[in-house]
């Protein structure tokens, strides 16, 4: 298992990113916009606007860059994607860049990336911290775009407790739990702070996971349980194009 499934993953409202980083995050990447590090807002989703993707096997997230702002007259998505504006300063594409390159060259340490995973609307999932360590920039037919590695960070968030998951629940299964328990607690009805709960713990001989045995718990509910499971990991690309493009 990667770093990255051995961390405590949340589901979070847009409206809880904005509180939680204290600002207006207005586009996808923001290179270190505040607090000392970066923050990306990245999907996988159907119809997501750019080409993202999780590497099962390493752990590395792959994040495209980003188009040319949207004009009336021509479409981004034939214009290579800009390292720099047309004053000459960097755009964010090449801000993250010249970091990944200083850190590939031994100039600098890699990157810090706080990362949010848009699933579908209005359910987001806080991937935690993940370090910029590789960019290259690919040309299709078309135009060239650029392509940014990042692995899971070494050290978590101080108050992102290391729990250890043990069974992966498919995002088609979570959108499922999710709309049926409408984005509450089952037990207290908070709609912050919730996790997905696997009712029957693995190690207690749970089944296999269908949406009959997952809940939404807060975390208070779903920390006081005596057997903690912790059911955040990747997302199955797979599944979850498969089951988006069903549900498309
Ligand atoms: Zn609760």
């Amino acid at each position: 298992m990667a770093n990255s499934d051995m961390r405590y993953k949340s589901i979070i409202s847009y409206a809880e990113i904005i509180k939680r980083e204290d600002l207006m995050l207005q586009r996808g990447m923001n290179f270190q916009i505040k607090h000392g590090y970066s923050i990306i807002l990245m999907s996988v989703r159907k119809g997501a606007p750019y080409k993202d993707r999780w590497h099962e096997d390493s752990g590395l997230l792959e994040y495209e860059g980003h188009d040319e702002p949207k004009r009336s007259d021509i479409d981004p998505k034939t214009l290579d994607q800009p390292l720099q504006t047309s004053a000459g300063t960097l755009t964010e594409n090449g801000k993250f860049f010249e970091a990944a390159s200083g850190y590939k060259a031994g100039k600098r340490k890699p990157e810090v990336v706080q990362v949010y995973e848009k699933i579908t609307e209005g359910i987001w999932c806080d991937r935690g911290r993940y370090e910029l360590i590789d960019a290259t920039i690919v040309s299709d037919e078309v135009r060239k775009v650029c392509r940014f590695f990042l692995r899971p960070a070494k050290t978590p968030r101080a108050n992102e407790p290391l729990l250890k998951q043990t069974r992966v629940i498919p995002t088609a299964i979570k959108v499922e739990v999710w709309k049926r328990d409408q984005g509450h607690c089952v037990i207290c009805g908070r709609n912050d702070n919730l996790h997905f709960d696997h009712d029957v713990p693995y190690s207690k001989g749970g089944s296999s996971i269908t949406a009959k045995n997952v809940r939404l718990l807060c975390a208070r509910h779903n920390l006081s349980k005596s057997d903690k499971i912790m059911t955040f990991a990747p997302w199955l690309t797979t599944l979850a194009s498969a089951f988006f493009s069903r549900a498309g």
